[in-house]
């Protein structure tokens, strides 16, 4: 028996090729697909005069795959929801809504564990498990925004966040940003959806190449190739220097800016040295720096930069003209750090009783 076809995978077009070769009508799949995407339902039965055919092609060829919740935490801000969300081998992935200044923020997996090895980074301790399917990235953010349909707000915004590296997953990544873009279903701005990579130089490239229209973000936390070296072992593969080319490929052909991330980590990365480094690495660029106190994880020694470290910070890159945000550390009460939840999950199932 061929395998079933995960709905949630598919893009429109796709569905619609799908449902004509079993001779139904493009309407019918448009129905289907809005139901889906739009509705983010799937009792199909409700769906005004879908022939019956339809729904038992449906019921017996495809699968629909939400996530089951295998763990859910809220903060004690009440600013930010955690889900565990369990996939079809067993392994978790988290995902994470978050409120802030009156806009809802989807943070979505893109594989479980990462082989990227950041140092301070939960998610690189795990090492790698596998990447995520289309169908898997996509029903992280409709999880979200079924969780947010009794309050009436709607999703906006998603960042690819996290667990895993979005450019190691190139081709799943982006069909799943297609789908939630999408102006029949989601319908999300794909300047509202943002992928993050730890510099992932041929993905940078890819992404001008094919002129994708999502924002880009590149976690830099070190601003020459020694320090960023020490954070994050790929640096070795693709230096400091391959990034920056890239990075200024990506803006010129884009003709848009790049958000920096910066971990900011106590008297690692977040005295003044480092911000003047980081000050003249991105003066001729257009580049908007995201600093980011650390949260600390269980393989990893360092604390977080102390707020006034962070102001100091950003005021040196003003200095240089750059503009910059200290991100909150919304939900540190729950782990919302990249990858603790689930890590901090699998400890416990390590451990031994007793
Ligand atoms: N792999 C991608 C996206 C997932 S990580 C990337 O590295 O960009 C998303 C962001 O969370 C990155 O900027 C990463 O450096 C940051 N991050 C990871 N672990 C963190 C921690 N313990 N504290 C603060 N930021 C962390
Ligand atoms: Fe992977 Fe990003 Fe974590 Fe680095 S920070 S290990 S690239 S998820």
């Amino acid at each position: 028996m061929p395998a079933r076809a995960p709905l949630l995978g598919l893009s429109r077009t796709t569905l619609m090729a799908l449902v004509s070769s079993w001779g139904f009508k493009p309407v019918h799949a448009q129905r289907v697909w809005r139901h889906l995407h739009a509705h983010v339902r799937d009792d199909f039965e409700s769906i005004d005069s879908l022939p019956a055919g339809l729904l038992g092609r449906l019921a017996g060829e495809t699968t629909t795959a939400w996530l089951p919740v295998a763990h859910e935490s809220a903060s004690r801000d009440g600013f930010t929801r955690k889900y565990l969300l369990q996939l079809d081998d067993g392994r978790q992935v988290e995902t994470v809504l978050m409120r802030y200044a009156g806009r809802v923020t989807a943070c979505v997996s893109t594989q479980a564990g990462c082989a990227m090895g950041c140092v301070f980074c939960a998610t690189g301790q795990m090492g790698f498990e596998r990447h995520l399917t289309t169908a898997e990235i996509v029903a992280q953010a409709l999880h979200v925004a079924r969780a947010l349909a009794p309050t009436g707000e709607r999703l906006r915004n998603v960042v690819l966040m996290g667990m895993g590296e979005p450019l190691h997953n190139y081709d799943a990544t982006i069909a799943a940003t297609h789908i939630l873009c999408d102006t029949a279903g989601l319908a999300l701005s794909p300047s509202r959806m943002t992928v993050s990579t730890v510099g992932v130089v041929p993905g940078i490239v890819r992404l001008a190449d094919e002129r994708q229209p999502v924002s880009l973000a590149v976690s830099l936390h070190g601003a020459t190739q020694a320090a960023r070296a020490a954070m994050v072992p790929v640096a070795k593969t693709w230096s400091l220097d391959a990034v920056m080319d890239a990075c200024r490929y990506y803006c010129d052909t884009m003709d848009r800016h790049i958000f920096y991330e910066w971990t900011l980590i106590a008297g690692v990365n977040d005295g003044p040295e480092d911000a003047h480094a980081l000050g003249r690495l991105l003066e001729t660029q257009r580049a908007h720096v995201n600093l980011i106190p650390l949260n600390p994880t269980e393989g990893y020694a360092g604390s977080p930069a102390s707020q006034h470290a962070a102001r100091a910070f950003q005021a040196v890159l003003v200095e240089y003209g750059l503009p910059s945000t200290i991100r909150q550390r919304r939900g540190i009460d729950i782990a919302a750090g990249c990858g603790q939840l689930a890590a901090s999950q699998t400890e416990r199932h390590d451990q031994p009783k007793g």
